[in-house]
């Protein structure tokens, strides 16, 4: 075991070790060759990279670092991303490029609303496995401006059944965020994007077995953002 896991209680050992066999199993040899988590750059130091790569976005001055041949070859043997991102699905917030990061540095996973409160097992557990498997010490719920799951979200607050297909349970998981953000002063829309960051952020502090042990013994941290489509910025709001 590593230093990673030196803080770890034997029963957290060991639903982590069922939970990383399981994805091995499930995942081929990316997983195998990756093995169990070991220490990555801090969280203060990632979020140092993740506020620079954006900084240089904004300037129109990326490097896109790691997208040579020479730079995803040796990730087939194995990856170890430094940060967990939980983003929207929109097409225009993708956190390799908001962020110019290379292959292999982000563990992104994607979902419109950047829904955490009622995602269910796929999301929550692919943030999980970031942490137990891939070692990461920051997890950053991204969220951004003009989020259209956030409009059908406040559109359809009194008409839960207006959507079709599942559709509706999605943006109805939104629907704490909107309520909580209506007693809040100022534009409604840019007030629920942002709680439901904050929302998210919190139930992720929270959340057993695995995230919540980690953030109380300081091997992770979990924030939020917003990121802005006009400005190009990423903001941090919590
Ligand atoms: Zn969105």
């Amino acid at each position: 075991m590593t230093d990673r896991g030196a803080g770890l209680s034997r029963r957290e050992l060991v639903r982590g070790a069922a939970f990383a066999a399981g994805l091995t199993f499930a995942w081929g040899p990316v997983a195998r060759a990756a093995g169990p988590a070991a220490p990555g750059p801090p969280a203060d130091e990632v979020l140092r990279r993740l506020r620079e790569g954006n900084e240089r976005f904004v300037k129109g001055a990326t490097v896109s670092p790691r997208r040579t041949p020479e730079d995803f070859r040796p990730l087939a043997g194995g990856q170890r991303p430094m940060a967990v991102i939980v983003g929207c699905s929109d097409s225009r917030v993708p956190p390799e490029i908001l962020f110019d990061q290379g292959v292999g540095d982000l563990f992104v996973v994607r979902v419109a609303g950047n829904v955490i409160g009622g995602a269910g097992a796929f999301v929550k557990g692919s943030i999980e496995y970031g942490i137990v498997e891939l070692g990461v010490s920051l997890v950053m719920v991204l969220g951004h401006s003009e989020c259209g799951a956030i409009k059908a979200a406040i559109k359809h607050l009194d008409d839960r059944d207006a959507l079709p297909g599942s559709i509706g349970p999605l943006v109805n998981s939104i629907r704490p965020a909107v309520l909580k953000a209506k007693s809040r002063p100022g534009d409604q829309l840019d007030n629920t994007i942002r709680v439901n960051v904050e929302m998210g952020v919190g139930q992720l502090r929270n959340l057993p077995p695995i995230v919540a042990p980690a953030v109380q013994r300081g091997a992770v941290k979990v924030v939020g953002a917003v990121y802005d489509l006009s400005t190009g910025s990423v903001n941090p709001i919590a």
